[in-house]
């Protein structure tokens, strides 16, 4: 299941060229901000939705009603949590997410907005307070009535087939994600807008960047004047606006920057 952690001998000259461009840009509008999709976890082993390989073409995901309104649906969805979220807590980040970290050691990198749920950017060290979850963290459970939150390690699930529920008000739970056809978390959704409005580079990497609304994070901070820079295996939308393009694989080509300014 993993790709093999990619290394330098991956880039083309022309890559790396257009990388140590886009390390120079780095330097000069610093701190700059990540945007990040499912693109840069394939390397720990998670598979993608839209990649050659994408679980879109696999599994049709449940949607927010679905999840509501029939008991059913949420019965397959504990399910398919009991048995796969333990593999999820053992997935280890990889060389995408720790070359971040290191931009942001060394003061280059301030925010990392993901659309990832995976929580691999904290775990590779990321400052917690800096990473925001458009899309939710399968690492906390959330109830839908009361809103309240709980460590997914703190909020065992019952046995067998019976469904969880809230402990305090014995509400619906779901994994604290953002499901199709459920909103964004507002406040999460105006901070990340407020930053990418603000930002001076902001460095797309892996995401097809066709999952609206938070496609349109890194849209709004090319309109605001953004240097966009868009690393990832394949075109995206915003490819035409984008000032630097790597078709490359993430670990290798974020490493490679990370070199150039931390090593
Ligand atoms: P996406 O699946 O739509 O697109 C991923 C993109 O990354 C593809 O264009 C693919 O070519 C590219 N890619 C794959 N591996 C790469 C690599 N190693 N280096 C560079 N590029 C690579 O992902 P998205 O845009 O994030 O949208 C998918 C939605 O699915 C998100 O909302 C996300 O919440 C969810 N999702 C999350 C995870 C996760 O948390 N790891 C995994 C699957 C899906």
């Amino acid at each position: 299941m993993h790709e093999m952690t990619s290394t330098r001998a991956t880039l083309t000259e022309q890559q790396r060229e257009t990388l140590e461009a886009l390390a120079g840009e780095i330097r000069v509008r610093r701190p700059v901000v990540a945007f990040t999709g499912a693109g840069i976890s394939t390397e720990s082993g998670i598979p993608d939705y839209r990649g050659p390989n994408g679980l879109w073409k696999r599994v049709r995901p449940t949607t927010f009603r679905e999840f509501l309104n029939d008991p059913e649906v949420r019965a397959a969805y504990w399910r398919r949590r009991r048995e796969r979220y333990p593999q999820m807590v053992q997935v280890e980040p990889n060389a995408g997410h720790l070359a971040l970290v290191r931009l942001q050691e060394a003061g280059l990198l301030s925010t990392i907005i993901t659309q990832n749920i995976d929580g691999l950017h904290q775990r590779a060290g990321a400052d917690p307070e800096s990473v925001i979850e458009l899309h939710g963290t399968v690492h906390e459970i959330r109830c839908l009535e009361c809103d309240r939150r709980f460590p997914a390690a703190e909020f065992p699930l019952p046995e067998g087939d019976e469904e969880p529920v809230c402990p305090v008000c014995g509400g619906i739970v779901k994994e604290a994600t953002i499901s199709f056809g459920e909103s964004l978390v507002a406040d999460d959704l105006r901070r990340a807008l407020e930053i990418a409005r603000d930002c001076e580079l902001m460095l797309v990497v892996g995401s097809s960047l066709q999952v609206n609304p938070a496609a349109k994070v890194p849209l709004i901070a090319a309109q605001q004047g953004a240097v966009l820079a868009i690393i990832n295996r394949e075109p995206t939308p915003l490819d035409p606006l984008a000032d630097f393009v790597v078709q490359a694989s993430a670990g290798a080509a974020l490493s490679y920057v990370a070199d150039l300014l931390t090593g």
